[in-house]
């Protein structure tokens, strides 16, 4: 075996070592289990956890560890030893079934949006036998969901196995209707394409911003950004081109399957997209993705941002969420074929994501709502805040002739040569849309609003369930229909008819979309607080409860954890600025003004030389310093103001209207005076320097 292969997965308690290691009745319950996404049998836990420590063990493991996914956006895990006593004073090395299957962690310090109070410390992790335990820092991770006492989940993945479930039910029922009868189960496969920066370790340091808020809080334009497009698939630097190596193989010891690493758009930004696979796994591959950027990033002198926007004026970072759905048998609910137009599954899920995109605009756009990923969306480097859905010429034109009544076509799919001397190439169904938050690329839709930062689950909550819905109202009138076929097409006939606003295949980033937008009626939520309120809508309530996704109070509590979870941010970047301020900037300009004086003062002194140039820079930085100063007290009395408020969306409110313009303020004044001030007197590292010098 090469290399790599041998490498892959080493560190996983994966498919091939349950069969090496289980007896094989255990391995087959346990692989039915996984396979139907049934409940475990409790009666094959002592033998399976058994298993795992033993594994762990010759793997150099001495702990385990519930890994689970709070509403803090990372993961928490709590290590226990493997070890227990013996009655000659000795240990031995234990773990069974009980502690594979269930966890207590003490919950009370976990976001949970009210739904538990500290004296109710009580919450439970279980185990989530779909997603492979692994070792991880000698530890043995076991994979899990966490919920509270009576059963609310206060995870991330909790309501993404349901939604798995929601939809698996729904497709299921429309893949039965096709005739394919030995489908056993229908599973959303996800690739999420992950965006980040790079910046030197020592530079870091030396901003508290970066360390406390993940992005710049001031910062002038160098001269360079990313205007030459030169660092969009640009030849990597070799300390880049040594961590993203790195990266890649301790990702593959833990089976993620990391394939493509690139520069992006701005200076210092990259990306890693690894193959898709089930949601479930790939959410929590990209957790660990995140994870392990951070710290192999440290190991060559360097530290991640997965922040949405560490610097302003360059591009920020997201996620794209590569999106299908596939049958155990191997069939792609979103594969066009060679004859798009004839494939009545294709074009029927096609029609369920429209019709679900644009019923449920507002819960994609709340599912990427955060304080970080505000600065992004809209800011004519990401989607807009508007949703609307990229086809493509084929498959609108496919549309269109089915609205129309008349008989679709698909286009021969045309053939390039470009040079005699290179191959033939095959055209794509769709040219690429960059704009579009919402594409079709092919065989899956890429959703492109996510911000870099968060944890991919709650869109997919969100898409799986819309279209679980969809496929249940398609499924209720297919299943009572006479004649299937020209019930599909009065299907889509009427979800193109009543639907198409929500289609645009133009530029996303333009104005006069945002304008066009509006007369056609689409929602345009421009920040977290203007989207989340629609959570708690009759309609999406009704929505989740009908899906078994989230109960009433989920809901709520969730919109409340969220909102916190901003007012949160913003209160720590105030606070960040105004120590910058009142303790670096503004000494630093009085120190640099000071100094002008005493050298005018000395001119005068030695008979009347021009001092023209220092005098108008001593006018010109005591005016910002007088700004900033004023500005910076302001802010301070702002937060206390805001702090007292109790109402948490009127909180966040006054957050986005008054702290962030007053932030945005201070901000002006600040790097005007950066950019006179003599650079070795700046107190802060530049973005010339942060940008460029990795
Ligand atoms: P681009 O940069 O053009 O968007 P990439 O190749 O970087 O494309 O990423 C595409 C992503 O889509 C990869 O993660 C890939 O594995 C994923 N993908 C491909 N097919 C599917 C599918 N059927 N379901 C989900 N994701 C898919
Ligand atoms: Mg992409």
């Amino acid at each position: 075996m090469d290399r790599v292969s041998e490498l892959f997965g080493v560190n996983v308690f994966n498919d091939s070592v349950m069969k090496e290691r289980l007896p094989e009745d255990t391995y087959k319950i346990l692989k039915s289990t996984i396979k139907e996404g049934r409940g475990i049998d409790s009666s094959i836990a002592d033998t399976v956890a058994n298993a795992m420590k033993e594994w762990a063990i010759e793997k150099g493991a001495t702990h385990f560890t519930h890994w689970f996914q709070p509403l803090t956006g990372i993961t928490a895990e709590k290590h226990d030893s493997f070890i227990s006593p013996t009655d000659d004073g000795h240990i031995i090395m234990e773990f069974s079934g009980k502690e594979l299957i269930k966890g207590e962690p003490d919950a009370s310090s976990f976001p949970s949006g009210g739904l538990r109070a500290t004296f109710e410390a009580r919450g439970y992790t279980a185990w989530d036998p779909s997603s492979y335990a692994f070792i991880k820092d000698e530890t043995l991770c076991i994979p899990t969901a966490f919920c509270s006492y009576y059963g609310e989940a206060l995870d991330q993945k909790t309501p993404l196995l349901r939604s798995m479930e929601a939809i698996n039910k729904q497709a299921l029922r429309i893949i039965k209707l096709f005739g394919h009868d030995d489908v056993k189960r229908v599973n959303v496969t996800v690739g999420p394409e992950q965006e980040y920066f790079l910046v030197d370790k020592t530079l870091y340091d030396k901003r508290p911003d970066l360390i406390y808020c993940g992005r710049t809080l001031i910062g002038s334009m160098p001269p360079k950004g990313q205007e030459m497009d030169d660092h969009y698939f640009g030849v990597l630097k070799s300390r880049v081109a040594a961590f993203m190596r790195e990266l890649d193989v301790e990702l593959w010891k833990l089976g993620v399957l990391a394939k493509t690493e690139h520069n992006e758009a701005a200076p210092a930004q990259h990306e890693l997209a690894p193959i898709f696979t089930t949601i479930n796994i790939a959410a929590d591959h990209n957790q660990l993705t995140m994870e392990m950027m951070k710290k192999t990033a440290q190991k060559h002198g360097l530290v991640c941002l997965l922040h949405e926007k560490p610097y302003d004026g360059v591009n920020g970072s997201g996620k794209h969420n590569n999106w299908s759905l596939s049958t155990d048998t191997g069939i792609n609910f979103l594969k066009p074929g060679k004859e798009p137009a004839k494939n009545l599954l294709f074009l029927l899920t096609l029609a369920a994501v429209i019709k679900a995109v644009d019923d449920y605009q507002e819960l994609l756009r709340i599912s990427v709502a955060t304080a970080g990923n505000d600065h992004r969306l809209g800011a004519n480097e990401a989607p807009p805040a508007i949703l609307s859905i990229f086809l493509g010429e084929e498959l609108n034109g496919i549309l269109e002739a089915i609205e129309n009544g008349a008989i679709a076509d698909s286009a021969k799919r045309e053939k390039m040569n470009m040079a005699d001397i290179i191959p033939a190439i095959r055209k794509d169904n769709t040219d690429r849309n960059r704009t579009s938050p919402f594409a079709f690329t092919g065989n899956k839709f890429e959703f492109r609003m996510l911000g870099s930062a968060s944890s991919i689950s709650d869109t997919n909550v969100m898409i799986n369930t819309m279209v679980a819905e969809i496929f249940a109202q398609f499924a209720d009138k297919l299943e009572k229909a006479d004649d299937f076929e020209s019930e599909i097409n009065a299907i889509i006939r009427e979800t193109v008819k009543n639907h198409k606003r929500i289609i645009f295949n133009g530029d996303g980033y333009s104005n006069d979309w945002e304008v066009e937008a509006e007369k056609r009626g689409l929602l345009n939520l421009r920040s977290t607080v203007d989207a989340l309120p629609l959570l708690k809508s009759e309609k999406n309530i009704a929505l989740f409860e009908r899906h078994g996704v989230f109960s009433r109070t989920e809901i709520n509590s969730r919109v409340d954890i969220i909102l916190e979870n901003y007012t949160k941010t913003l209160h720590i970047e105030a606070l960040t600025l105004i120590e910058m301020m009142n303790r670096e900037v503004v000494p630093c300009v009085c120190e640099y003004t000071d100094k002008l004086c005493s050298t005018v003062l000395h001119k005068n002194g030695v008979g009347g030389v021009c001092c023209d140039v220092e005098r108008e820079l001593i006018a010109r930085l005591s005016a910002a310093t007088k700004e900033i100063f004023v500005l910076t007290s302001e802010l301070k009395m702002a937060v206390s103001s805001a702090e007292k408020t109790k109402d948490i969306l009127e909180k966040a409110r006054f957050y986005h209207d008054t702290i962030l313009k007053l932030m945005g303020d201070i901000r002006k004044y600040a790097d005007s005076a950066e950019s006179v001030v003599p650079a070795k007197l700046w107190p802060y590292p530049s973005y010339g320097e942060l940008l460029f010098n990795i």
